[in-house]
């Protein structure tokens, strides 16, 4: 098939998920025309159901007060049951090895104080080189906090000479050969800069094989990639609401925990009143007796006005169906490769080929360095394109199966083949 604009409309008719587009408010210019928005992997677009369950709480908010707590339509005590079966569904857990509180990087401080053991040789942690920033700071002020070396405790693997990305192959050789000198394994699902998806079920089980503990972050793969954290054995994960997920700036994270981890709790769990049982949390008596599941990680009461959002969104989910959202993910980006495919003179891709290694994100590298790189996006920026640049010449675009179409793919390539002949 051609890739035209009549093509594009073509796959918009036939697709069965377009009206998902409807439930979000989609950003609009001066003049009141929608943006091309393709950055779904920062922000996610509104669920215009987010509106209707914040208002909610705050309708409940006015009428019970601190009654609300049980009286509330959804009562606030036992508030992060209503998004379990979500995101378990998502992450392909078990309900209760999940639970929506905190944000990523605080949560992945929690699960580094509970499973981050350094122990005789088996101190270190591995991770990516060019982590995203702050599981970088999460990690190295962790190694500090245990008094471990910075630079002989952190591995950063890097990609080999040449490669944008780092292949899975070498996780497992490096921790075949270094793997017992190995505490943690902390690995993302998708790499932010290039858009990478890991097979993760093949970095758990070296992590696992090698005796080390295997932690997965999340943050651009939830509501992104198929998962299934319980089956392949993770340790724990930590996640955000607010890329993918579309729960709203600042929106509740959450975690998971494994279940064999859950019977077994470590003795370093940090603990608040939250995480304990709940039938007896109001004695407020001195002993900590867990909750039962991830549950006992929660340390606060959680803050309702930013989770409802997620409420509204996990629904979307649950209804349009995760195999279907993937579905249309591979055919939308792989809509977007092929019409970047002329292109090839003036942008490189730096996100894999094959689509089993990566979700819906591209990102593309401008050539001709950084400041004409920020240029095309600057002007991008006045064409109504919404998307997003990271350091040094990387713009990332991810058509967003649930609200985005065809046809903004299609604009987005034409535009983009504009620019870069203004551009030189
Ligand atoms: C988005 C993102 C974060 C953001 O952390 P917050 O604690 O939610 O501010 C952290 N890590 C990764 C990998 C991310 O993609």
């Amino acid at each position: 098939m051609k890739p035209t604009l009549e093509y594009a409309r073509a796959c918009d008719e036939a697709d069965e998920l377009r009206s998902f587009r409807d439930e979000f408010a989609v950003p609009t210019n001066a003049a009141g025309q929608q943006q091309l928005y393709l950055c779904g992997h920062s922000l996610g677009l509104m669920p215009r159901a987010a509106r209707r369950l914040v208002d909610q709480e705050l309708d409940d908010w006015a009428r019970f007060a601190v009654l609300g707590h049980e009286s509330a339509t959804r009562p606030w005590i036992p508030y992060h049951q209503n998004l379990a079966k979500g995101l378990a569904y998502l992450t392909g857990a078990q309900p209760d090895e999940v639970v929506a509180m905190n944000s990523l990087t605080v949560n992945l401080h929690l699960m580094l104080a509970s499973f981050y053991r350094p122990q005789g040789r088996r101190v270190k942690i591995l991770m990516e080189a060019g982590a995203f920033s702050s599981d970088r700071h999460a990690v190295a002020s962790q190694l500090a906090w245990h008094r471990q070396n910075l630079d002989t405790a952190l591995v950063e693997l890097t990609p080999e000479p040449g490669a944008e990305s780092i292949a899975e192959a070498q996780v497992e050789a490096y921790l075949e050969r270094h793997g017992a000198e190995v505490a943690l394994v902390l690995w993302p699902g998708v790499q932010f800069r290039t858009g990478q998806a890991f097979d993760l079920q093949r970095i758990i089980r070296a992590a696992r094989r090698a005796g080390c503990i295997a932690g997965v972050d999340l943050a651009h793969s939830i509501g992104n990639m198929p998962l299934a954290l319980h089956e392949h054995d993770a340790d724990f994960a930590v996640w955000c609401s607010y890329k993918y997920l579309n729960a709203g700036p600042g929106a509740i994270g959450g975690c998971f925990v494994h279940e064999r981890n859950i019977g077994a709790a470590p003795a370093s769990r940090l603990h608040g009143w939250w995480g304990h049982e709940a039938a007896t949390r109001f004695r407020m008596e001195p002993r900590f007796e867990a909750e039962s599941g991830a549950a006992a990680w929660q340390i606060s009461n959680p803050p309702i006005l930013a989770a409802a959002p997620l409420i509204a969104s996990l629904e979307l989910f649950q209804a349009a169906r995760a195999e279907r959202l993937r579905a249309k993910s591979i055919a939308l980006t792989g809509f977007l490769e092929q019409l970047l495919q002329p292109l090839q003179s003036s942008v490189q891709l730096i996100t894999p080929r094959a689509v089993e290694s990566r979700g819906c994100q591209l990102s593309i590298r401008i050539l001709g360095g950084g400041s004409r790189g920020k240029r095309v996006l600057d002007r991008l920026t006045e064409l109504d394109v919404i998307c997003d640049w990271r350091e040094p010449d990387v713009i990332r675009v991810a058509p967003v199966p649930l609200y985005n179409r065809f046809e903004e793919v299609f604009r987005f390539a034409a535009h983009l083949t504009q620019v870069l002949q203004e551009i030189s």
